[in-house]
């Protein structure tokens, strides 16, 4: 367990340092703005869609390390995905980073976003991680609506 916590203070500093997948996408298919006021984070998320599957997919914004790594982690996770497993991979990071701290994470099939089930320990931090994700679907449903943590 004090491993993946040493992992998660790595993995959220290197992708905070050098986020991929950073950058203004000039003609998106979808695009998404996500905004958490109880942090201040801030990011618009483009996607470009090949059939049902992300084919290229960029985030662009500022926030705090936590919003900014996870975005670059999640951006890294979908790309090349269908939207059906962008969306239960999207459930299952919101089960990880929700779940009770007292039982062992179900990080099963997680990749690197695993380390963010140490995010379970400081619940006001949640919206900060899940707020890419939740962008992410808004695009995908093509809500032309901002999406707001509160
Ligand atoms: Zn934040």
């Amino acid at each position: 367990m004090s491993n993946l916590r040493e992992l998660y203070q790595q993995v959220i500093l290197d992708h905070n340092k050098s986020p991929r997948n950073f950058r203004v996408m000039v003609d998106p298919d979808r695009s998404s703005e996500g905004h958490n006021p109880l942090c201040g984070d801030h990011l618009n998320l483009y996607v470009k869609l090949k059939d049902d599957r992300i084919e290229d997919i960029a985030f662009h914004g500022a926030g705090c390390a936590i919003s900014k790594a996870s975005a670059s982690l999640m951006t890294d996770a979908v790309k090349g995905r269908t939207l059906q497993e962008a969306e239960s991979l999207f459930g299952k990071f919101h089960d990880l980073v929700t779940s009770d701290v007292s039982s062992p994470p179900d990080t099963d099939g997680m990749g690197k976003l695993a380390v963010f089930s140490g995010v379970r320990e400081f619940p006001v931090r949640v919206k900060c991680a899940t707020l890419s994700w939740h962008t992410l679907l808004a695009a995908l449903e093509n809500s032309s609506q901002p999406v707001t943590t509160e």
